[in-house]
C-alpha cells in the first residue's frame, strides 16, 4: 500500500513527488507516456522564476533527476481507471492494479484534434501537433500551421527557418497572439497567412499530401503541403476520472487553490485543475500544494 500515488509525471506531478518523497511517505508516480510532460515540446522557456533562458527539455529534465535523486518509485504505465474505496484507493493499469491512501491527479492536457478524417492514421506521416518536435523532418518542404494564438505563430516562426514556405491557416479575421510574434511573421517573407478558412480534408495516403481548406465564403481550395502542424488549443486527460470526480464544463477538474476534489484523499495539480493560468510555475506551485495537503490528512490519520 502506497501513501500517496502520483498520476502524471509533468511538472506538477514531479514537483508533488519533491515534497511527498521529503515527508519521508511511500510514493509511487505513473506516467504514461514520458517524463517531462507538454514542456518537453517547448524550445524556449523564459517565465520560470530564476532559471532564464531554458528549454523545455532541459527543464523538464533538471526536474526529473532531482526527483530521481531521492529514489522516488516512477513507472511508465498509463492509468485507466481509479476506484474509490472510502479508507484507500484503487489505481489500475493496463497490467496492474495498486492500492494507496491518497491519490494527487496530475495528468495535465493535451493537444486539442480537428476531428477530421484521416488526421489519427496520418500521425507521424505528415500530421503533427508539436512543431519543435517534428520540424526537422520537413526541411525545404511547404508545410502549414492551423491555429491562430501565440502557439501556432510560434511554431510558423520556428518552421520558417527550416521549411521552404509555411502557411498559416487560422478560422478568423485577425490572429489572437503577441504583438511581436504577429510582428515577426510579418516581416518572414516565407510565412503566408489565410484567414477565415478551415482545414477540411487531409488528402494522401501513405503519408500527407495536400490539405483541402474551406474558406467562410464556401470557397474550396487545395493546397500542396507536407507537413501540418495542429495548435488549435489543448483539452484536459479527465475522462477516465469523471465517474468519481467532478469536472467543470471543459473537463476540468473542480478544485480550490488547496487542490482538493469532490473525493477525500484525491487530490488534483496543475493544468487538469480547473484554474486561470496553466504555466508551469502554477503547475510546480500546485504540485507542492497537492503533496502538503496530501501529507496533512495522511498525518491527520483520516485513514
Ligand atoms: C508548446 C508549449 C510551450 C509552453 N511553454 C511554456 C512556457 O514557456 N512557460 C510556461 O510557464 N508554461 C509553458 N507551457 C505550459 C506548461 O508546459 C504547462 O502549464 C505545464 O506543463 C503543466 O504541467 P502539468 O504537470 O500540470 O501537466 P503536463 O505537463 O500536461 O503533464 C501531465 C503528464 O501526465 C501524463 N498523463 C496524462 N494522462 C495520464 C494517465 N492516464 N496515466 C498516467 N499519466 C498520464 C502525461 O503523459 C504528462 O506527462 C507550454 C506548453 C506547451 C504545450
Amino acid at each position: 500500500m502506497y501513501d500517496i500515488i502520483i498520476i502524471g509525471a509533468g511538472p506538477a506531478g514531479l514537483t508533488a513527488a519533491l515534497y511527498a518523497s521529503r515527508a519521508m511517505k511511500k510514493i509511487l508516480v505513473l506516467e504514461a507516456v514520458s517524463y517531462g510532460g507538454q514542456i518537453i515540446n517547448s524550445s524556449m522557456v523564459d517565465n520560470y522564476p530564476a532559471i532564464p533562458h531554458t528549454d523545455g527539455y532541459d527543464f523538464a529534465t533538471r526536474l526529473y533527476n532531482q526527483v530521481k535523486e531521492l529514489k522516488v518509485d516512477i513507472k511508465f504505465e498509463r492509468v485507466i481507471e481509479i476506484i474509490d474505496q472510502d479508507k484507500y484507493k484503487l489505481i489500475k493499469t493496463k497490467d496492474n492494479t495498486y492500492e494507496s491512501k491518497t491519490i494527487i491527479i496530475a495528468t495535465g492536457n493535451s493537444s486539442r484534434k480537428l476531428g477530421i478524417d484521416k488526421e489519427e492514421e496520418l500521425v507521424g506521416r505528415g500530421v503533427s501537433y508539436c512543431a519543435t518536435c517534428d520540424g526537422a523532418f520537413f526541411k525545404n518542404k511547404d508545410v502549414a500551421v492551423i491555429g491562430g494564438g501565440n502557439t501556432a505563430l510560434e511554431d510558423a516562426i520556428y518552421l520558417s527557418n527550416i521549411a521552404s514556405h509555411v502557411y498559416i491557416i487560422h478560422r478568423n479575421d485577425a490572429f489572437k497572439a503577441e504583438d511581436v510574434l504577429i510582428k515577426t511573421i510579418k516581416e518572414k517573407n516565407n510565412i503566408e497567412c489565410i484567414y477565415n478558412s478551415n482545414i477540411t480534408k487531409l488528402n494522401g495516403e501513405e503519408k500527407l499530401e495536400s490539405i483541402e481548406i474551406t474558406n467562410n465564403d464556401g470557397t474550396i481550395k487545395t493546397i500542396n503541403v507536407s507537413g501540418i502542424f495542429i495548435a488549435i488549443g489543448r483539452v484536459p486527460e479527465n475522462e477516465i476520472f469523471k465517474n468519481i470526480i467532478t469536472l467543470d464544463d471543459s473537463g476540468y477538474i473542480l478544485a480550490g487553490e488547496n487542490c482538493h476534489t469532490n473525493i477525500q484523499g484525491i487530490f488534483v495539480a496543475g493544468d487538469a485543475r480547473h484554474k486561470e493560468l496553466r504555466q508551469l510555475v502554477t503547475a510546480t506551485s500546485d504540485g507542492a500544494i497537492a503533496a502538503t495537503e496530501a501529507i496533512k490528512y495522511l498525518d491527520n490519520d483520516k485513514m
